[in-house]
């Protein structure tokens, strides 16, 4: 029997610590030798809540499922976990000390009597050691860092030179940076989210996750049968009641005025909007109100929706606008005569590649204008992720990609971090991909002026009939 116990003290409320520890899903986030973890069983944490883990080694990943043997919140929590060949108990009490919380953690691991004395040996420093770096994370996730974001000169070199930047697209990408990034234990308890797009790939992943952090929802699509089938399902799953959803077309701009009047007649605000909804047309098409798809998904829907959302954002003390932009955008400049009439024959990748691109833009306009009111903007970029979305506008690409693609819960990560994470680590107007900042350009020749980006915003101005204030007052950007 390998047996730990350990103290340590974390600067957060004991309700909040209790919270966070007790859903094993979070594991991720903390102990460095977990590459996934789920819970399995529907509903909040209880008695009885099974979480399925795996486990990264050197020899390759060991799966185990972990159960809640007692649950007496906020003091005590303990889970039994099973593996192969050994057997887990995880007994950790909670207590309040001054402003934080004190937590006892005990392990013990019973290997089986098979596992020979060498091994045993060395499994037991592996595990001392493990747990001793899962405690340090632990503490470090209630602490947010107050440095302002930078682009790590490592990024920007691997970006730079387009192959590491593209292996770091895949899962690969996901796995070597999250070893890096500062554990976030985050709650979104009082915050409502929309998330559009949200019944399907990343951004049913992205609903799902920050329900189970315990915001309110709001998931947005076109289809009524999905959402109400999605967030029933989401609401069972995670125990959070407060997932609703609005029905709307993006691409038609009579729709986002009307799902924009109802969403400003919700209780309570909003706080986050994700711009997730988005899609790759192969075949050039028209929207009913005579737009071109692809511009009309992926820009006039979330520059207008954005704008009318923009004095409910402001309205809270502080509130963020996260816009799912795409890597397929590095190698295009802003061309803003192509984005209003594509070329022929038409360009499927290149209308979307142009569209994402004008979202990085936009973001980083509205980022300047909506800074005074408390609101900020972010622009990311999931990797490349096996959602029905690239499987269907990608076939090729999916086909010969699908090991190394991401799962929809790795690219919505992000996502999930733009909302809950502190204003200081995230600042404002950045590109991200994996929790770290990414350079806009990595071509010189991508560069757009500022006449260009005034020539964007009168664009869509146009094409939408925004009439509201311009981002030119303020600061330029570079
Ligand atoms: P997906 O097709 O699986 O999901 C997209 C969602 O958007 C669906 O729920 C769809 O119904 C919704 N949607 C599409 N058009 C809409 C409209 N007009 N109105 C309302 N909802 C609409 O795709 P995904 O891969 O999850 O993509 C999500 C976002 O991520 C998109 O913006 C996409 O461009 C971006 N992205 C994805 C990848 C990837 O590898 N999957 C890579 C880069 C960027």
């Amino acid at each position: 029997m390998i047996r730990i116990t350990r103290t340590i003290h974390v600067q957060a409320p004991l309700k909040q610590v209790y919270g966070f520890l007790s859903d094993f899903s979070n594991l991720t986030e903390w102990d460095p030798s977990v590459r996934q973890a789920r819970k399995s069983t529907p509903g909040a944490v209880g008695e009885g809540s099974r979480f399925e883990i795996e486990i990264g080694t050197v020899l390759g990943s060991i799966p185990m499922t972990y159960e809640v043997t007692a649950h007496e919140p906020p003091h005590m929590l303990e889970l039994r976990g099973r593996g192969e060949r050994f057997e887990t108990l995880d007994r950790i009490r909670l207590e309040k000390m001054g402003d934080g919380t004190r937590i006892d953690y005990h392990l013990a691991v019973h290997l089986d009597h098979q596992t020979r004395p060498m091994i045993r040996r060395c499994l037991a420093l592996w595990i001392r050691g493990n747990a001793d770096r899962a405690l340090k994370r632990l503490a470090a996730a209630f602490d947010s860092p107050s440095r302002p974001p930078v682009i790590n000169s490592g990024t920007r070199l691997a970006d730079t030179w387009i192959l590491p930047g593209l292996v770091g697209f895949t899962r690969f990408g996901y796995h070597w940076r999250r070893k890096r990034w500062h554990p976030l234990a985050a709650d979104l308890s009082g915050r409502t989210i929309v998330v559009t797009g949200a019944t399907s790939g990343i951004g049913k992943a992205a609903a799902h996750r920050l329900a189970r952090l315990g915001g309110r929802v709001v998931m947005v699509g076109r289809n009524p049968d999905a959402l109400h089938n999605t967030a029933a399902s989401i609401r069972r799953q995670t125990g959070n009641t407060q997932v609703f959803w609005e029905a709307a077309d993006l691409s038609r701009l009579a729709q986002v005025r009307d799902l924009a009047g109802r969403l400003a007649a919700l209780d309570g605000g909003i706080q986050v909007l994700v711009n997730n909804a988005g899609a790759l047309f192969r075949q050039r098409t028209q929207t009913p109100e005579g737009h071109e798809a692809s511009l009309a998904t992926n820009l006039l829907g979330p520059f207008l929706l954005t704008n009318l959302m923009i004095p409910v954002l402001s309205a809270q003390a502080t509130s963020r606008i996260i816009t799912v932009s795409s890597g397929g955008m590095y190698p295009q400049p802003l061309d803003i005569d192509t984005l209003a009439i594509p070329g022929s024959p038409y360009n499927g990748v290149q209308a979307y590649a142009l569209a994402k691109r004008a979202q990085v833009v936009l973001t980083r306009l509205w980022a300047r204008m909506l800074k005074r009111q408390g609101v900020s903007a972010h622009a990311m970029h999931p990797g490349w992720v096996d959602t029905p979305g690239i499987a269907a506008s990608l076939p090729g690409f999916h086909r010969l990609t699908r090991h190394f693609l991401r799962s929809p819960e790795q690219g919505a990560d992000t996502i999930v971090w733009l909302a809950a994470a502190a204003e200081a680590q995230i600042g404002n107007g950045g590109f991200w991909l994996d929790r770290a900042l990414h350079p806009i350009h990595i071509l010189r020749r991508t560069r757009e002026s500022e006449s260009a980006r005034r020539a964007l915003w009168r664009y869509l101005c146009r094409e939408t009939g925004w009439e509201g204030p311009e981002p030119w007052e303020t600061a330029s950007i570079r």
